[in-house]
């Protein structure tokens, strides 16, 4: 197998990434970063991004992705498509397959794999991506303003973003399969109060519907019972909220990652259980999830990185 060797290693091409590869090119490590299944990453599905701060008036997400892009490439980072396919982390130099086809040798690594979000597995939720179907309240909420929207979930992030949308929609319906929600008792008392949130107890969506967008949602009530009733529901923006999946399967035989998948750091800083090893972004943040922490989580990631190959 082709085999090269790298003083830094970046996997992954969102924020945290490009922000690592930015940080490490002017500090002349010369990173390779390999851009991974999704190049742009997770904010490549969204429309356009108007919490990033620097763009008042909003700036299209895949644009700020190619910016970042054409930032670390300028300090000569080296971009390259290819997807990280195994991983040796018990030796020195980290040992990293990519495309299963060719093995990098690196002396420091940076995780910027992130997350994907978890969907219904509905064919509605890819002819309508975009167009009324989001996975993230907090970067498309603003669109629903004084709109009615749906929300599908019972465990705290379901809970979470239908309060948040609560704060800008006129109607927020849960969609919760179970007859109980799974969220702590805070966020299910902060749902349960809240006027303008509906919970629709043991419904399932089975499908969308609309001309230009989504226009509302086929639901089933008491799926596989004996009273199983269906019917539609007008909405104006359908929100998945039933979980995240980080990409950290190769890695979780050497690092420490908590019972989701998310690996492990110390404390605030993006360092691993592997001195020389460090994840950022999405992939080992449970709880942020946003562009602009990701980002500073890659700034952080590769300070660490010099600091290391400094030594
Ligand atoms: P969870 O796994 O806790 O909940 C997922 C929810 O989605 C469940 O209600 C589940 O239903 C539902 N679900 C899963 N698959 C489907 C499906 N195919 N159809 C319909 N419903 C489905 O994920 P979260 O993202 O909510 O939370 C992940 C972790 O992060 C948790 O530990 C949570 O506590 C934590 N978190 C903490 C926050 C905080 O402290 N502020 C905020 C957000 C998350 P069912 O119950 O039937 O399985």
């Amino acid at each position: 197998m082709e085999t090269e060797k790298v003083r830094l290693l970046i996997i992954g091409s969102g924020p945290a990434g490009y922000t690592a590869a930015i940080y490490a090119g002017r500090a002349n490590l010369s990173p390779v970063l390999y851009a991974g299944l999704q190049p742009g990453g997770q904010l490549t599905t969204t429309t356009i991004v108007e919490n990033f701060p620097g763009h008042p008036q909003g700036i299209d997400a895949n644009q700020l992705m190619e910016d970042m892009r054409q930032q670390a490439a300028n300090f000569g980072a080296d971009i390259r498509n290819g997807v990280a396919t195994k991983a040796d982390l018990s030796v020195r130099p980290f040992k990293i397959t990519i495309d299963d086809e060719k093995l990098i040798e690196a002396d420091a690594l940076i995780i910027a794999t992130g997350a994907a979000a978890r969907y219904l597995g509905l064919e509605d939720e890819k002819k309508y991506a975009g167009m009324g179907v989001s996975a993230c309240a907090t970067c498309d909420g603003f669109f629903y303003r004084k709109k009615v929207v749906a929300v599908v979930g019972g465990g705290d992030t379901a809970c979470e973003e239908a309060s948040y949308l609560a704060s800008l929609a006129k109607k927020v319906y849960l969609i919760v399969r179970k007859p109980f929600l799974r969220a702590s008792k805070i966020m299910q008392e902060r749902v349960m109060q809240n006027e303008k949130i509906e919970v629709l107890f043991e419904h399932n969506a089975e499908g969308l519907y609309g001309e230009n967008g989504v226009e509302g949602v086929h639901l089933v009530k008491r799926l596989g019972e004996a009273d199983e009733s269906h019917y539609d529901l007008p909405i104006d923006g359908f929100f998945l909220a039933i979980g995240h999946k980080p990409s950290s399967d190769i890695f979780k035989d050497y690092l420490e990652v908590d019972k989701a998948g998310y690996i492990v750091t110390e404390g605030a800083t993006p360092r691993t259980n592997i001195p020389g090893v460090f994840a950022a972004g999405d992939v080992a943040d449970p709880h942020y999830r946003q562009a602009i922490t990701a980002a500073a989580s890659g700034c952080k990631a590769a300070i660490e990185a010099e600091r290391f190959l400094m030594k």
